[in-house]
Formats: structure tokens, sequence, C-alpha cells
């Protein structure tokens, strides 16, 4: 079996001449020659001189440039992290963070975590002594609760800001805000491809610094006809480079964990069989829930005679730079977070181009956009096999699909998301008139008001669109709003101790169990074993308890199918969100065996995602009658009770309802009695409603 490609139009490099160094050679540069030959170098002393010019300026060059690894070090060496100031470099991704931090801590000869750190959600590799400090960007919006001003920082380099995640849009506004009150902080927002026009005008006409691109031609290749199956197709195009190209590295860019273990799995299994036929194909995977070790092993150089193959998420696009990649492989696919602002549905959608047909997927919720990887996309992710040489793209789509089926750019995420989140957080900062905060662009109207008034029925805002004291609790914790209300009810339903460990799974969740291919039913069997009567958090929290109860044993995992890191990190939130319940002043009780208290809890926080059985045997959401499933991993797929509570929705070939639990109608009276009438709570089953109490919000959440 082979895949036909066609040879389109050559993508043209900004050089065309030899590589001056051969890849043998390039292997072994130190990291001082290394440094050197990034495209940033020659530009060292006019950045620094633009810097000391203008408070505010852009930075464009293409990835791989050096910008996020090196303009922090420069900076450093011009003077910038004296009197015990910091720079600050945002990232978009987890792994960046991690990663780029690690490299310039080993670049500049320092531990991780000391002069250079890093701080991603639920976990600070920070300290007194950090001079430079890499963080997402969701953390650096964090930050700005407990230091408005940004004092502490000298430089805040705004980084991948082409990427334009909520959360860097969001900072757009409040760095540029806060660079009028604080002329000595000098702000830096460095893009990897064209849109500096754009930020230069949002930040005042700051001056654009451009560096200039080097990369090598890389040849497009389009697949002849549409690939039904494009994980099998990426594999079998791994292959074939690998047997009939030239040395280099290749790059598949995948959309996901599952898909990349699956398709690590299909390559093993192959190549297993090819045995000695080829030459060694060294497989690596990464995705944001690598462990840190793996991941750095992507940057090791491939051992003459080998060849490495990168299966790897959209990282791989602009946030991190791996040498020696001459082949791309480009399935065309992305996972985007799509939201519903008619319903406030909001689920992960995974659209392959070539069968995004829109209708039959969506018909019941037309205005969750299916969206396909855009043009942009699709050429950043060819550029990546041009940097040691001339590269080659492959394309697992035809050139009309390129043409017809993709955008030109990527929808803003501001734009297609839930705001729920950063408006709690805004609100917190005393932003009060979201409607005229300087955004970007702006997110549209309706998703707006929707994130206010599920944070009024959530209780963090009043009549008045004021937070409350709820609302400022909530907003201590870095999960989203109806998690964190769940964890505040916990209080009244005294199980805060078991709620913790139930987020801490939650927050962990599509990674616990591990599935071999070769022992599937014992795996499966193993997952069955934890189950617990009325749904799957509480099973999530049996298993939490039992390895709590073996003291956190390595091997209890083994034995189990369970995933051990996945465990650790869980470990980890909970111990963190344990802290944060103690600065909001809420006691850790506990009410084992109390299923009741603890599904209560949950249902304060989730009431939104309610969904009821129909006469007709389906599930269908009870606010917006949408037709959702049971996910066939819940413990519930069989029992099919009347109401259930979801964790998320996950769309794949139907809406899936991941994680649930069966409540009773009555408590969600008992929990948001100015969300839901008795009325439409009644369910035919002759069981009769309590009458709605009359009960207010302010009723319900003034123990919170
Ligand atoms: P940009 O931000 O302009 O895209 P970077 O500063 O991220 O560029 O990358 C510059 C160089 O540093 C690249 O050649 C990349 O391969 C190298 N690099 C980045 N991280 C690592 C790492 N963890 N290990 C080895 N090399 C790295
Ligand atoms: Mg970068």
């Amino acid at each position: 079996e082979e895949i036909e490609f066609i040879q389109a139009l050559q993508m043209p490099g900004t050089r065309k001449d030899e590589p001056d160094l051969s890849e043998s050679e390039m292997k072994k540069l130190t990291i001082e020659e290394t440094q050197k030959s990034l495209p940033i170098y020659p530009f060292k002393e006019d950045l620094i001189a633009a810097m000391e010019e203008h408070q505010v300026l852009i930075i464009e060059g293409e990835t791989g440039s050096g910008k996020t690894t090196q303009i922090p070090q420069y900076l450093t060496q011009a003077g910038y992290t004296r009197g015990e100031k910091k720079i600050g470099c945002t990232q978009p991704r987890r792994v960046a963070a991690m990663s780029v931090a690690a490299r310039v801590s080993e670049e500049m000869g320092y531990k991780l975590g000391n002069e250079v750190g890093y701080s991603i959600r639920f976990e600070d590799c920070t300290s007194e002594r950090t001079i430079i400090k890499y963080m997402t960007d969701g953390m650096l919006l964090r930050e700005f609760l407990s230091e408005p001003d940004l004092g502490g920082y000298s430089v805040m380099i705004i980084d991948e800001a082409h990427e334009r995640t909520l959360h860097t849009d969001v900072l757009f506004g409040l760095v540029k805000d806060i660079a009028r009150f604080r002329p000595d902080l000098k702000l830096l927002i460095s893009s990897a491809t064209l849109d500096a026009e754009k930020f230069s005008e949002f930040f005042d006409d700051a001056p654009i610094f451009r560096i200039p691109g080097r990369r090598y031609p890389v040849d497009i290749y389009y697949t002849k006809a549409p690939e039904a199956d494009y994980l099998d197709a990426a594999v079998v195009s791994v292959l074939q480079i690998h047997v009939t190209q030239p040395t280099g590295d290749i790059l598949v860019f995948m959309t996901g964990q599952e898909e990349i273990e699956t398709s690590n799995e299909m390559l093993q299994e192959r190549t297993r069989k090819l045995g000695s036929k080829i030459k060694e194909l060294i497989i690596l995977p990464i995705y944001a829930n690598l462990p840190s070790d793996m991941q750095a092993k992507i940057f090791e150089p491939t051992p003459p005679g080998a060849r490495k193959v990168i299966l790897a998420t959209n990282i791989a696009e602009t946030s991190l730079t791996i040498d020696g990649i001459k082949y791309v492989i480009d399935p065309g696919f992305c996972k985007q977070n799509s939201y519903n602002a008619r319903t406030g549905m909001e689920s992960l959608v995974v659209t392959p181009i070539s069968k995004s047909n829109h209708n039959s997927q969506n018909s019941h919720n037309e205005s969750l956009v299916v969206t396909p990887i855009s043009k942009a996309s699709a050429n950043q992710r060819a550029g990546r096999a041009g940097r040691v040489s001339a590269g080659k793209c492959f394309r697992l789509y035809t050139a009309w699909a390129y043409k017809n089926e993709l955008e030109d750019n990527t929808i803003p995420e501001i734009q297609r998301t839930n705001l729920g989140n950063v408006v709690l957080l805004l609100k917190s900062l005393g932003i009060n008139d979201l409607i005229h905060f300087d955004f970007m662009d702006p997110p549209p109207h309706e998703t707006l008001v929707l994130a206010l008034e599920q944070l009024y029925a959530l209780g963090a805002l009043n009549n008045r669109g004021e937070l409350t004291k709820l609302g400022r609790r909530m907003a201590e914790f870095p999960v989203d709003p109806m998690m964190s209300k769940m964890i505040l009810a916990s209080e009244q339903y005294q199980c805060a101790k078991e709620i913790l460990s139930i987020t801490a799974m939650l927050s962990v969740n599509n990674s616990i169990f591990y599935r071999p291919k070769d022992k599937v039913v014992h795996a499966d069997t193993a997952r069955q074993n934890f189950f617990r009567p009325g749904g799957d958090h509480l099973t999530l929290l049996n298993i939490y308890e039992q390895w709590e109860e073996t003291d956190y044993s390595t091997q209890w995992c083994f034995e189990n199918f369970i995933q051990h890191r996945s465990m650790k990190r869980a470990r980890d939130v909970r111990d963190q969100l344990e802290g944060l319940l103690e600065r909001v002043e809420i006691e850790v009780t506990s009410k084992p065996g109390d299923t009741i208290a603890l599904r209560k809890a949950i249902t304060a926080g989730f009431f939104y995602h309610t969904a009821r059985l129909s006469k007709g045997g389906n599930y269908r959401t009870v606010k917006h009658q949408q037709t959702v499933m049971v996910h066939p991993n819940s413990s519930l797929f069989e029992d099919r009770p009347r109401w259930l509570i979801y964790h998320e929705l996950v769309f794949t070939t139907k809406e899936f309802m991941r994680q649930v639990i069966e409540i009773e109608n009555s408590w969600l009276l008992e929990v948001a009695p100015h969300y839901y009438k008795s009325k439409e709570l009644e369910d035919g089953s002759g069981k009769k409603m309590p009458k709605n109490t009359g009960k207010t919000r302010e009723d319900v959440t003034r123990n919170y």
C-alpha cells in the first residue's frame, strides 16, 4: 500500500545557497556556536538599542530565529535585570514554557528553577533568584491579581503573539494599559508571522523590528485523492519517506495525545515487521502531558545512519523548533475549542479536512463552526522542513482542498470560546466595563453576555454585574468557574476533601488509564473494577483514594493499568488546590461514603451541564434540548439513569458526554432554584417535584 503524492509549487526560501554546514557538523556545534549561528544574532546590538529608545517594540521573525531563547539573554546582558527586576516571557503552551526555560538555563549555565525558571498552572519552578521567567500567558494573567502593575518586571515579552490565544489577547489590553503608567516597563510583542502591522497599530503605532528569515525552499506535495483514514495515511507516508528519501528527520502533525499514541504504536508495529530491511527509525512523541525527560529527547541529535520521526501536536508548528527536520507530514487537522454562544455548549472538535461536511456533523447545532487548519497554519507547518536545508512537505489532502476548504487565517480564540474564566478574572482586577475593554479583536457580544449570565447564575456576580464575595473566592482558583464553584460548594456539603481529589483527577482526566494494545481486555477489566455506583466522578475518587492508601505506590498503578505519572500530577494539583482552599479559609472536611453530599456539591457547580433521558431513549440537555450520548467508557453507559450531570462534551462522530454522574432532579432546585423551574424538571416518572421554594440566587449562595 502506497500513497500517491502530486508535487505542486515550491514554497520559496529566503536562501537558495547550499547549507554552510553539513548535518554531521551541525550537531557538533557548541552552545556558543549555536547561539552565533541563529538569524537573530547579527541584530543583537540593534535590538538592544531599539529597546532603549522605545517603550513598546513589535518583533517579527521566522520561527527558529532565536527570539524566545535569545532575547531574554540579550536583555540580561544589557542590564535589564539589575535592581531585582525580572524579565518575563509568556508562552501560549505549557510545554514550550518548560522546554524553553530548560534550554535557556542550560545555555546560561544555571540550574533550572534558579536564575531561569518557568511558571505554569499548578507548577511554579522559580525562586527568589529568578531573573528570567518563562510562563504561560494564563499564568501572567493570574499574576495581575497579586501584582497589578507587574512591578517586579523590567521587561515583559508577549511571545508567540501570532497564536492569538484567548489569554494572550486579553494580555494585550492589560499590558498596553500598564505601559501608560509604568514608563520604565519595556514591552516586547513577538510574532512569527505577518501580523506585525496589526500589533503595531494596536500598540499606538509601535515600531516593528524585523529579523530577516533564512529558510531554504520547501517542495509541497498533495495527495492525489482525499485520504479516508489520515492516521493510517500518516503512518504509510512516514515509512514511504523513510524508504525512498535521503537522510533527514520527519515531523508529523497530529491533533493530540491519543492520535500520537495510536500512530506511535502503528509505526512501532510496522517497523518491527520490516525488521532489518529498513534503517533504524527513532519514533519520538511530543505533547503537553508528556513528562519533561521524554520531551527533552526530541532535541537529542539523531545518530548517524538513523532517522528520527517526531509525532507532535501543534506545539511544533511555531512554539518549538527541532533542528534537523527535512520532511513534514501535514494531515491538515487541528483540535480547536469551539463554542456555541447561543446554547453555551462547548466541545472539543476534531475536524478532518475533506470530511468537513458541516451540515451532517452539526445539523443540531449550526453555530458550532467546524474549522480545518488555516492556510497560514499549513504554510507555517511546511516551513518547518526548510530550516537545515531544502525540504519537503507532504500534505495529506488534495490541492483542491487546500485552495477551497482552508480559511486564510485561524480565527482568534477569543471569538470562539467560553469567556467565563477571563470575565471573572477581569472583574477581579476591577475592570467592570468589559464591553469597552481594549480588545484587539473584540469577542462576539453574545459570548460576553452569556459569560456574564453564567457567572451570575453561579453566584459570582450580582445583578449589577459586580463581583460577589463568592466570585472573589472563585477567582482564587485557577480552574473554570463551574469547577471553582463546585470546590466552594463542598464547604456546605462538608466534603471538601473528596471534592479536591475529584477536581484533581478531572484535571488529568484523559490520561489516567493505561491501555496497551496487547492487554486491552485486562486493562478494561481493571478499569471496570474501579467503577462505583453513582458515576464516573466517584470512580475517579475511588482510584485516588485506593492509590492514597497504598502510600502512592508505583507498583499498584502498574498492576491496575493506571498511569503513575498522571496520578502524581493529580496529587500535585490536589496539593495546590488544598493550599488555595486554606487561603479562602475553608476547612478540609470529609464525608466518607456520602455520595449524595458529593454529587450535590458537583451539581452546585455543574448544574448547567444537565441531561435527561427523553422518551425516545436519547439523552437531551435540559435547557437546550441538544441530543447527547453517554461516552462508552463511562460506568453509566449501560445504566442509563434518568438525570445526569456531565463534566464535558467531546465531539467525535457524535456529541459525547465524558465523565457523568447520576443526580436527582430535585437537587437542581436545591442548588439552582433561580435557574430551573419545577416545571421544566418534571420527567413523567410519576414522582412529584417539589414546588419552587421562591428562593433566590442570593439565598442559595449566601453561605459560600
Ligand atoms: P524562535 O523563538 O525565534 O522561534 P527559538 O529561540 O525558540 O526561536 O529557537 C532558537 C534555537 O534554539 C532553535 O534552533 C532551536 O532548535 C533551539 N532550541 C530551542 N529549545 C531547545 C532545546 N530544548 N534543546 C535544544 N535546542 C533548542
Ligand atoms: Mg519562539
